[in-house]
């Protein structure tokens, strides 16, 4: 027998070492190491007189909240599979959600009474009675299913990646490799449980490390800047809109945010101006790129040389093999200097395949996205392969045409989507999303837009909207706009 090597352990192997170490914190609300020990392994305890056993599915729905932690981490100590699902959805998708992941239970905590009673049987956290602790624990191995974590559903319906204790302790590593997390880390952990970047990108690696992270319930742009300040935050990785909120909010200015030292974001690109206003009050925003299926860190910006390539992902993790997709398919080494291909990753922290359907490739993931290589090595996320325009046998990325637009005054945000053209087969369409109470004048803005971009890659339309249609993480859901484009065709 080889002993339990799974995630479910982590707190009572921490605690070994610092149990009167503060883990979790929420408010008023805070555990030690050897209080989280001992509440997970009462948590297990409940979850098995509900019958819960290895492999099953254990669904949670609910506000990021302590409880999560001990749900997540009481769930893994059976060997059963932790389900966080997305609290922005409704009832009919959180149901298909249940049914493609063939939940055993689920648990319902705070701030989703307005769905559960649509979805049926369930179980509100407030009645799991924690009592005895665990009798029996089987032995868990790295390589059994942890988590099935359902994507963003930017591009199609959510998948719901698997991803062993195995998958989420190499990403940590991959992580460590790059910060130097230590004991008096105080995380913030802002972006959502049900998402890869709350749990995987600062969350499991500072409790690793035995720092304390602080639960944040709901984003709130104010709330955040003030916990900043008021818990002396040193970390807290985050989607760019949250960044953007919190440069938007009317704390901005005031507020303290002396005691980061760093900043991750990463899921979607930034405005520039939000990065720079940042990195003006002189805090260290490094951009990581990952997904869900990679647990999620794939590369990470954060080396010699970050400032001189601002707009760069970084290098990919120490743990993390990559390679280009060749137009026959094959893996290929990456093109240094090369316009961008399709990346393909591999490592141990990339996921065994999606619940509902095994992997069924060479080894190496196809992620989507078109990546670039500098010569230099620094690499930089193009599009999505699916995003890409092609207009006239040229091909126009979506992301160059939206950072033109966002750079004029009073643009908040911009997508280009591609719509159907009779003449050109496909040509790209503007949706621009302008700040409150800012107008901009349309013809001025496609002087700018001619001033900087060739002519193919100009918009046919720019449409002025009051807010872009986005999923949870904040990514624009392009699908919708160009359902939208081809409802209107004729
Ligand atoms: P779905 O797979 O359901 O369509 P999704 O791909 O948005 O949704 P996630 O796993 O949350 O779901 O997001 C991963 C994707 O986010 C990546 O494949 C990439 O397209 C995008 N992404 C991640 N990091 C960055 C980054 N730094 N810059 C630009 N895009 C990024
Ligand atoms: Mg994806």
């Amino acid at each position: 027998s080889k002993g339990n090597q799974g995630l479910g352990t982590w707190p009572r192997r921490r605690a070994r070492i610092s149990p009167d170490a503060e883990a979790l914190t929420q408010g008023s609300r805070r555990l030690t190491y050897r209080q989280l020990a001992d509440r997970v392994d009462r948590w297990a305890s409940a979850l098995q007189d509900l019958g819960i056993t290895r492999g099953d599915r254990v669904a949670w729905l609910g506000a990021n909240d302590i409880a999560t932690f001990e749900a997540f981490f009481a769930t893994g100590l059976l060997g059963a599979i932790f389900v966080p699902l997305n609290t922005r959805l409704a009832a009919v998708e959180l149901r298909y959600l249940l049914d493609d992941c063939g939940a055993s239970i689920l648990i319902t905590g705070a701030g989703v009474d307005h769905v559960v009673p649509e979805l049926g049987e369930h179980v509100p956290v407030s009645s799991i009675e924690l009592s005895t602790s665990l009798a029996e624990e089987p032995d868990v191995h790295l390589d059994e299913p942890a988590l099935i974590l359902y994507t963003s559903g930017t591009t199609g319906k959510p998948k719901g990646a698997v991803l062993t204790h195995g998958n989420l302790t190499w990403n940590t590593f991959n992580q460590l490799v790059h910060f130097d997390l230590t004991e008096s880390e105080r995380a913030l952990c802002i972006a959502p449980l049900f998402h890869a970047v709350g749990l995987g990108q600062i969350t499991l690696p500072t409790l690793l490390k035995g720092g304390r992270v602080e639960v944040v319930t709901k984003f709130d742009a104010g709330t955040i800047l003030r916990l900043i300040d008021d818990e002396s935050i040193t970390s807290f990785s985050c989607v760019p809109t949250m960044l953007q909120l919190m440069t938007e909010h009317p704390a901005w200015a005031e507020a303290d945010l002396s005691s980061l030292r760093h900043v991750i974001y990463g899921g979607s690109t930034i405005n520039e101006s939000v990065a720079k206003e940042w990195l003006n009050r002189g805090v260290r925003i490094l951009q990581g790129y990952g997904m869900t299926e990679a647990s999620p860190g794939v590369y990470m910006a954060i080396h010699d040389g970050a400032a001189e390539h601002r707009t760069s992902m970084g290098v990919p993790h120490f743990f993390t093999d990559v390679a280009h997709r060749a137009e026959d398919g094959q893996a290929i080494g990456i093109e240094y200097g090369g316009p961008g291909r399709e990346l393909l990753i591999r490592g141990p922290h990339v996921f065994a395949g999606y619940w509902s359907h095994p992997r069924d490739d060479d080894g190496w993931f196809r992620t989507g996205d078109v990546v670039r290589t500098g010569a230099d090595g620094w690499s930089y996320v193009v599009d999505r392969v699916k995003d890409v325009i092609i207009s006239g046998g040229e091909n126009i990325s979506p992301a160059e045409v939206e950072a033109v637009l966002v750079d004029f005054d009073g643009v908040r945000s911009a997508a280009v989507v591609a719509a159907p053209d009779d003449r050109w087969g496909e040509v790209g369409v503007a949706f621009v999303e302008l700040h409150p109470g800012v107008t901009v004048d349309v013809p001025a803005l496609r002087r700018h837009l001619e001033a900087n971009l060739a002519r193919f890659k100009l918009p046919r339309d720019i449409h002025l909207v009051d807010e872009l249609p986005r999923n949870a993480t904040g990514k624009v859901l392009r699908a919708r706009l160009r359902d939208e484009l081809n409802r209107e065709a004729p």
